[in-house]
């Protein structure tokens, strides 16, 4: 199963990729993450990513396909993957269609989570991400048992640098500049899946089940 996540960013498609992958017993690859962790670790690809990331724009589109292409190519992935961060422009979505072209194999199913501006802000500033494994939290719809801890490993929470107001307003901009368009892509394709991404996280995650359960029985009888 080749699945991709699109929203704008505070639509929970961290958090519900945790449960997501599970189900769809396929790797998450979120390029949002392998970036920080690239800044933490200090790689060449970090260095060159870190003061972009951290103002909320756009990472190169060439670095960008460098480390999808070659995450993709990982044994685990061999056999699909829930995608989520990329493809962000339309040249993003054109270098994807090409690297599964070469797999004989396209996308299953893009699912759309979308949210509202204020919304969108309300969750945003609230958020606090592990420092060490990217688990997400909410300082009040999702909090974590312990203050500033995460529940699976203990690492230390934090905001992130990209989260601060000004930088927000900046990724949602960008959002709705250059990755929105992809939606009606997807759409005129027939892989497009709408789920409404307000309320709670379960709520959300009974809407993305029902998303891709309708999706197959459209694909059955295809
Ligand atoms: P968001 O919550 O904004 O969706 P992500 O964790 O997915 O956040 O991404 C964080 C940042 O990493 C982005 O604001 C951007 O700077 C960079 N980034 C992630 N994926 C891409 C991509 N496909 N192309 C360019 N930049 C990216």
């Amino acid at each position: 199963m080749r699945v991709v996540l699109i929203g704008p960013p505070g639509a929970g498609k961290g958090t519900q990729a945790a449960a997501l992958r599970i189900r769809l017993g396929v790797p998450h690859i979120s390029t949002g993450d392998m970036l920080r962790e690239a800044i933490s670790a200090r790689t060449v690809v970090g260095e060159k990513a870190r003061g972009i990331v951290e103002a909320g724009r756009l990472v190169p589109d060439d670095v960008m396909a460098e480390i999808v292409r070659e995450r993709l190519e990982a044994p685990d992935a061999v056999g699909g993957f829930l995608l989520d961060g990329y493809p962000r422009n339309l040249d993003q979505a054109q270098t994807l269609d090409g690297i599964l072209e070469g797999r004989g194999k396209g996308l299953d199913h893009v699912l759309h989570l979308a949210l509202e501006d204020s919304e969108i802000i309300r969750r945003l500033s609230g958020r606090r991400t592990c420092e060490s494994c990217n688990a997400p939290y909410h300082v009040t719809s999702a909090p974590p048992r312990m203050a500033g801890r995460c529940d699976v490993c203990g690492g230390r929470l934090a905001q992130r640098p990209d989260d601060k107001e000004e930088v927000v307003a900046e990724r949602l901009k960008l959002f709705r500049e250059r990755t929105q368009p992809l939606v009606d892509f997807y759409r005129k394709r027939g892989v497009l899946r709408d789920v409404d991404a307000t309320g709670s996280i379960t709520q959300v995650q009974g809407r993305l089940e029902a998303a891709l359960g309708e999706a197959r029985i459209g694909g059955a009888s295809r």
